[in-house]
């Protein structure tokens, strides 16, 4: 991973306002990095940085995806298998079921395949984006798949 990061950020609707104080909090770092958001959220947070931008910071760089429950998830899940992300801060809802809780879950999985280091609520978002990886360079391992990848010329 480079210094600057692409990273992922993605709130269900109960969870933004959480979200766009912790992006609040941290925007100095965070202009630093590429941003990639679910559409709503992307929104959000394009709004607060922008709030929050100073004339010497300039632009900052963020990309918006569709909306989660319209196939934001997926395209975000697509990119990290493409190694496209490498950081996911997703503050998902534990308190209310989503009509899309089938792709949040392969979401979750596919950045679990990868290795990508994942924060799933504010205190474990803190400590990633506190972390002296976050704006160094990381060597992520990716466990080998090689044996997976040619089960089928075994059989
Ligand atoms: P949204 O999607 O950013 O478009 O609200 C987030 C989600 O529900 O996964």
């Amino acid at each position: 991973m480079q210094e600057k990061k692409k990273i992922a950020l993605v709130a269900h609707d109960n969870m933004k306002r959480d979200l766009a104080e912790w992006v609040d909090w941290n925007w100095e770092v965070l202009l630093k990095h590429h941003l990639i958001c679910t559409g709503t959220t992307g929104k959000m947070v394009a709004k607060t940085l922008m709030d929050r931008r100073s004339n010497e910071h300039g632009r900052f760089d963020i990309s918006f995806l569709k909306s989660g429950p319209l196939g934001g998830d997926q395209q975000l899940g697509a990119l990290i298998s493409e190694g496209e992300i490498d950081v996911l801060i997703f503050f998902w809802d534990p308190m209310m079921p989503q009509p899309h809780d089938v792709d949040v879950k392969a979401l979750l999985r596919i950045a679990t395949v990868y290795n990508v280091p994942t924060a799933l609520n504010r205190s474990s978002a803190d400590f990633l984006i506190s972390s002296p990886f976050f704006d160094g360079e990381y060597v992520r391992t990716i466990k080998d798949y090689k044996a997976y990848i040619e089960r089928s010329l075994n059989q």
